[in-house]
């Protein structure tokens, strides 16, 4: 078989080009296939992370050796012809928030620095149980809490598509891998918005699952109640059956929801076959106007369009709560981050700063965290503090709770006239690095559309929806689905992503330029 295999390549010049761009499903096809082995394909993606990796800044951790042990151990259990997962044998990055045993886990922070986890995440232990191949761990503003990577301990990542420009955040490192070619796969966590704005302006693919519906167990806590792992990818498809890989109850996570995962691999793929009559899609009427930028608002209405063209109904709803969702998210989120990042104390973890015999425990864990600790992290555990003190509870963080529960009535309301709510992913395409890092309040404004559906805790993805005629980037159609039924989200966005066609720009952009001579 090797010999045909050799054979085939031989003239049809270096094979990785190719293998960089396909699809995680047509990967696997020709893994399992035995036209291609998942070593080939590996040793593809490394050589793709070193030769463009210097000029994005993706990765924090690579694991090549490990990589290509796993990628031996699927060819292994193929050739054995047992039954093998669908993804068997495909490449994933993984965000460095999540736990490895045999990689660090930083969460881009220096408090972390050093230190090895004992256990790996459940949605890890999935991974590798299916015989995917970690690549290596990816970057992320610091503990997730940002939209540009520029909070990482070790330097932002730079979007593929323009690289004096931003990737998104917190996880600008799987979105940015997924769309350089480096991985055809990334796992994300999503707080408010950390999958689909990335995905949103990188191009690529991002889902939020219903909370509670892929574990959290191993993924390193920033506001437990909103926080929630899934898949990134360049197609809903591929999305999907990586969806399924990681899903599923937990037992060792106590917010695992135990019911049957939504079939979200049979609706990418009723998706792309059908077409949408009969379905409901309500357009947020709060998420447009002043604030917006033109070209994503002109890509959004075509994308309406195009919906409406597939035989969806197209109506508008209100959710006139979902204008405290921004001021909600930042008291609760900082709230929850404040007492979840107490664990960072000098005593367990990573670093340690001034054990030296004169200082006290109390000062070495505030020498520790001053030293540990960005400027974006200590502002949240400040806000987070002062919304949990008995003098503000009620003022700040009570009054955010009641918000929230204003949310999730808007979007119950919603749901019983429409099947799924659409809106841009994000108000604006990717902005230049630097241009928000002064101003706290216009970063946080990129998560306008994506954080009602983590404070509600229904399903959320972003499918990519053209190029914005203003700048030429990538723009994110949002498609927001009830809480388990994520089925639904996928099914529109796979309907969408075939009427779009391949779309009028290449998938992975043109990255030679950036490529560092090996
Ligand atoms: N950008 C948002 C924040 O800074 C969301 C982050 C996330 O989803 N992890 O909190």
């Amino acid at each position: 078989m090797s010999d045909t295999r050799d054979t085939q390549r031989s003239g049809a010049g270096p094979v990785d080009s190719d293998l960089v761009s396909l699809d995680a499903g047509e990967l696997a096809r020709r893994i399992h296939a035995g036209e291609v082995s998942s070593v080939e394909v590996t040793r593809a993606h490394l050589e793709r992370i070193e030769a463009v990796d210097g000029g994005i800044h993706a990765f924090l951790h690579l694991d090549a050796e490990g990589a290509l042990a796993a990628a031996e151990a699927a060819d292994r259990a193929i050739a054995d012809g047992g039954p093998v997962s669908p993804l068997a044998g495909v490449p994933v990055a993984v965000k460095d928030n999540l736990t490895t045993t045999d990689m660090p886990t930083t969460c881009g922070s220096r408090i972390l620095s050093g230190w090895r986890p004992p256990y790996d995440a459940t949605v890890v232990k999935r991974l590798r149980a299916a015989g995917l191949v970690p690549l290596g761990k990816t970057n992320l503003d610091e503990f997730a809490m940002g939209s540009s990577t520029e909070n990482s301990a070790f330097g932002p990542t730079r979007n593929p598509w323009d690289t004096t420009r931003i990737p998104g955040g917190s996880g600008g490192g799987s979105s940015a891998s997924v769309a350089a070619g480096e991985s055809p796969l990334a796992l994300g966590s999503d707080t408010g918005g950390s999958i689909r704005q990335p995905g949103a302006v990188t191009g690529t693919v991002g889902v939020k699952p219903t909370y509670g519906t892929v574990s959290r167990y191993g993924l390193v806590a920033f506001s437990s109640s909103l926080d929630q792992v899934g898949p990134c990818a360049r197609s809903v498809l591929d999305a999907a059956l990586l969806h399924e890989v990681v899903g599923g109850h937990d037992p060792c996570d106590q917010t695992s929801v135990d019911a049957p995962l939504p079939p979200v691999v049979e609706a990418a793929l009723a998706g792309a076959r059908g077409d949408l009559a009969g379905v409901r899609v309500g357009v947020v009427a709060e998420f447009s106007g002043e604030g917006y930028q033109p070209g994503v608002l002109a890509a959004f209405t075509d994308a309406v369009r195009t919906l409406g063209e597939l035989g969806a109904e197209v109506v508008e709803v209100s959710c006139p709560a979902f204008s405290y969702a921004l001021p909600a998210y930042y008291l609760i989120a900082p709230s929850e981050a404040s007492s979840n990042l107490a664990r960072f104390d000098a005593m367990r973890y990573g670093l340690r700063v001034g054990d030296d015999g004169e200082h006290a425990a109390d000062e070495v864990m505030s020498l520790t965290r001053e030293a540990g600790f960005g400027a974006e992290v200590k502002r949240r555990i400040m806000i987070g503090t002062h919304a949990l003190s008995a003098g503000s509870y009620d003022a700040l963080y009570g009054k955010a709770q009641k918000a929230r529960t204003l949310i999730v009535r808007d979007f119950t309301a919603a749901f019983e006239t429409c099947d799924v709510l659409v809106s841009p992913t994000t108000p604006t395409t990717a902005f230049p690095l630097g241009e928000r890092t002064d101003d706290p309040l216009a970063m946080y404004l990129a998560d306008l559309c994506t954080i009602p559906s983590n404070l509600a805790g229904n399903a959320a993805l972003s499918v990519p929806c053209g190029l914005s005629a203003d700048d030429g980037l990538p723009v994110g159609l949002q498609v927001m689905a009830p809480a388990l039924a994520d089925d639904r989200a996928y099914r529109v966005a796979a309907a969408y992503e075939v009427a779009r066609g391949a779309g009028d720009h290449p998938r992975i952009p043109e990255l030679r330029a950036l490529e560092t001579s090996r």
